[in-house]
């Protein structure tokens, strides 16, 4: 039997506010509003006001989903085996589609049971860190970074180690940047090629090399490769645990459907994850959302498992207005822009433009001239602050040619 504990032995405890003044929960209470979702609302509000605003902001390809994933979805909705519950995991005819699209896109070869479909791949990258980590463990986060990942680690209980690379560097980190942040606590290392917010594409060699250094230290790498087909110039790359076979027990890779197939609004993503991992992941995923709607995987199968044609033609467009962007942000003075090599984003420095007079105000953050930019010439563009790098603005060219050229032509005469 053990003694009660009498009243002078219990140590304070620090003061906490009554239950109903605890109102969200710290936890979540932390989680800041993701800045690209709100930079769209508020371009959508002024627009719906009849305002002619240009948006920049929103990061999801202007194009039509196929009409064949369309009409899969549309035939799946009389199928009275999709009105009902099917494995948390996934449908296991995608999972099985899924690891077939796999090795013909990059390569890599992996079972259906190490496929987990999510609804997006939002929600793998946050099931996927909350599987992996534990409080105190260290992710290492290339900056930019897109915005949700230091969220999903926080909340997932880890903490993201943002290292910065800018565009002296081509935005791309180092191994040598990599170990200066290394420490005895870091367990994963966030990787994304091409990247979300800078565009930047990895060299097969640069990837290799990153590999080897997470190898070497015994640690896991999370590869987001959601912009995998859009890649430009012919860059020699490709995806981790091919180039680095001995990483594929400690690699997560993340995809979706989202930008290869035009189908953000869908909701389809999955993770490939070592089987104990996958497995853990979708214990999680049957008590938080169960499966994705088995519409939207019916959609994603004929998606996945139908041809590249879709992403050719649209590569093809947003290789014209990368061109088109980078050349005519280029023509304004103190905008620095290197040309992205992968994704639609362009992610200038506008680090030229700050601290200067405009009308009555000198303006000198990033965020504050992404608010000057959509009150004087109607462009919603997203501040460098919501990637971990002041000083930038973030521009996704997946928008209409027109649009693109009436939007950074306002720009050039706002800031001529
Ligand atoms: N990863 C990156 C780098 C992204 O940019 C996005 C979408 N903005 C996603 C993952 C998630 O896409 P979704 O949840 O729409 O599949």
């Amino acid at each position: 039997m053990t003694e009660a504990a009498t009243p002078a032995a219990t140590p304070s405890a620090p003061e906490r506010p009554a239950p109903r003044d605890r109102r969200v929960s710290a936890r979540i209470g932390a989680i800041a509003e993701s800045a690209t979702l709100k930079v769209d609302a508020r371009a959508k509000a002024l627009k719906a006001e009849g305002r002619p605003v240009i948006g920049f902001g929103a990061g999801e390809p202007d194009f039509a989903t196929p009409d064949y994933v369309v009409e899969a979805a549309a035939a799946a909705c009389h199928d009275p085996r999709n009105h009902r519950y099917t494995p948390a995991g996934g449908l296991p005819e995608l999972r099985q589609a899924i690891a077939e699209k796999t090795l013909r896109d990059s390569g890599y070869a992996v079972q259906a049971a190490q496929v987990v479909v999510t609804n997006g791949g939002k929600q793998a990258i946050y099931e996927a860190f909350a599987t992996m980590l534990d409080p105190g463990d260290e992710v290492i986060v290339p900056a930019p970074y897109w915005t949700t990942y230091p969220e999903a680690i926080q909340l997932a209980g880890g903490t993201a180690v943002p290292v910065v690379a800018d565009e002296t560097q081509d935005y791309k980190v180092t191994v040598d940047q990599l170990e200066a942040a290394r420490t005895e606590s870091t367990k994963v290392l966030l990787f994304v090629s091409p990247s979300n917010p800078t565009g930047a594409v990895y060299t097969a060699d640069e990837i290799r090399a990153i590999g080897r250094w997470v190898e070497d230290h015994g640690l896991w790498v999370l590869t987001d490769e959601i912009y995998e087909h859009l890649v430009y110039d012919g860059v020699d790359t490709g995806s981790m645990p091919v180039l680095c076979p001995g990483l594929a027990d400690y690699t997560v890779v993340v995809n979706g459907v989202a930008k290869t197939y035009a189908m953000t609004g869908w909701r389809v993503g999955w993770m490939i994850a070592p089987a104990d991992l996958a497995k853990a992941a979708t214990n999680l995923q049957s008590h938080a959302t169960s499966n994705v709607s088995n519409v939207a995987q019916r959609a994603a199968l004929a998606a996945v498992s139908g041809d590249l044609a879709a992403v050719a033609e649209m590569k093809g467009a947003f290789d014209r207005r990368r061109q088109t962007i980078v050349s005519m942000l280029g023509e304004i003075e103190g905008v620095v822009c290197p040309m992205p090599e992968g994704a639609f984003y362009a992610y200038p420095s506008v680090r030229g433009l700050l601290g200067r007079r405009y009308g009555d105000r000198v303006i000198t953050s990033s965020a504050d001239l992404a608010e000057y930019i959509l009150e004087q010439a109607e462009v919603a563009v997203v501040p460098g602050e919501a990637f971990g790098t002041p000083g930038y603005l973030r521009l996704s060219y997946a928008l209409g040619d027109d649009d693109l050229v009436e939007g950074i032509t306002r720009l050039q005469k706002l800031f001529a």
